[in-house]
């Protein structure tokens, strides 16, 4: 069996060292916040180039912090993309802000910079644009777009620590960056985790208290705060796994370059990585017409995928409200249709990538017979 991740194999190399940092926080009981978490604010800020982490509870609330302390609220328009995982469009609403939605680039699969324009009313806030499967977004023009109508920058960078854009980190580049360490992301904690970070000391402060309840100083609440406190177990866990990052996201890179020597001759499209990039292939996509064709002989071979994502946000019954309609994002929606996720985790060996691109090849020979 090739599992789509494998969690167990990471912790098994790190176990150690993971259950001595646990251990060291149960010694000296900081729970929540603490010294592990202040410690990995700063060491995880410095490997995005920014000044500042200010860690959480999710990476929603990352983003939605952000937003908060960027000043979106009822009655602004932030700039998003239908192609992501729901959470991107949800911490907007939970600002009270309206999502303006615009199509992606179906080459990155991240927003179409030449689409963003046009979505700019007096109401625009912000444009956060997601650094989908671990490549990142052309910032460069949406840096100059924003600069032109003052607009704040928000990077989700939630599937794309270490991404690099012109030879610098995710994260740093915008205005604030948000980062995931849901246990699946490239770094992921032993339950649940995000992060700011950022450059502007003022944002830092504000996302410092909002993340305990508004608190200046204890029960000094001089904003109505949340509890989005990150717990001193992440940290120290965190702290163990950011050590091995760059190990495992060179990893990752091998295992997609197997992929696309593999699939070279198949037909099948594989990923762009773009000359701007260094993508950190949080997910590796093929696309085909045939996926749930493809995906259920896969699954028969053994060979576990995923769909990231089956249906564009503005698709989603949930989010009718927008007011879209199909057709009105056709990039975002034939990916929807189209991608199919191969496994794809740091331990993922050649033998299995050549297993999984065997099965593959097949399945594309078979639809040029039919
Ligand atoms: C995972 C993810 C989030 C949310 O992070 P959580 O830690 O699960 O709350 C936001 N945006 C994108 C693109 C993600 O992949």
């Amino acid at each position: 069996m090739i599992p789509f991740v494998d969690l167990k194999a990471q912790y098994a190399s790190i176990k150690d060292e993971v259950n001595a940092a646990i251990q060291h926080v149960l010694d000296t009981c900081q729970f929540t916040l603490g010294s592990e978490v202040a410690a990995f604010e700063q060491e995880f800020a410095s490997y995005c180039n920014a000044q500042f982490g200010i860690g959480v509870n999710t990476g929603t609330s990352a983003l939605h912090m952000a937003l908060l302390a960027a000043g979106v609220g009822p009655g602004d328009e932030v700039i998003t993309v239908p192609f992501t995982f729901v959470a991107t469009v949800a911490s907007i609403y939970y600002t009270g802000a309206t999502p303006v939605l615009v199509d992606i680039d179906p080459k990155t699969f991240t927003i179409d910079v030449n689409a963003i324009e046009a979505a700019i009313t007096e109401r625009t806030k912000a444009i956060l644009p997601v650094h989908l499967y671990g490549q990142p977004a052309d910032m460069d023009p949406i840096l100059e777009i924003a600069k032109r109508h003052n607009l704040v920058v928000i990077e989700d960078a939630a599937q794309a620590h270490g991404a690099e854009y012109k030879g610098k980190r995710v994260g740093g580049l915008g205005d604030m960056g948000c980062f995931s360490f849901y246990p699946g992301k490239n770094l992921g904690a032993y339950g649940e985790g995000g992060m700011v970070v950022t450059n502007n000391s003022e944002y830092t402060r504000t996302i410092r208290m909002l993340r305990d309840w508004g608190a200046e100083k204890k029960y000094h609440h001089v904003l109505k705060g949340y509890n989005f406190r990150l717990e001193g177990i992440q940290g120290a866990v965190l702290r163990v796994k950011l050590k091995y990052l760059e190990k495992w996201t060179e990893a990752r890179r091998t295992a997609a370059a197997s992929y696309n020597e593999l699939l070279a001759d198949s037909g099948v499209p594989t990923p762009a990585e773009m000359d701007y990039s260094r993508h950190v292939y949080h997910v590796y996509a093929i696309r085909t017409k045939n996926r749930s064709k493809w995906q259920d002989e896969l699954n028969a071979k053994g060979i576990q995928s995923g769909i990231h994502y089956p249906i564009p946000v503005h698709l989603l019954p949930a989010y009718s409200d927008l007011g879209y309609k199909a057709g009105d994002f056709p990039n975002a929606e034939s990916a929807a249709n189209e991608v199919l996720s191969l496994p794809m985790f740091p331990e993922l060996t050649r033998a299995q990538c050549e297993e999984v691109c065997e099965a593959i090849a097949i399945l594309a020979k078979n639809v040029v017979i039919n």
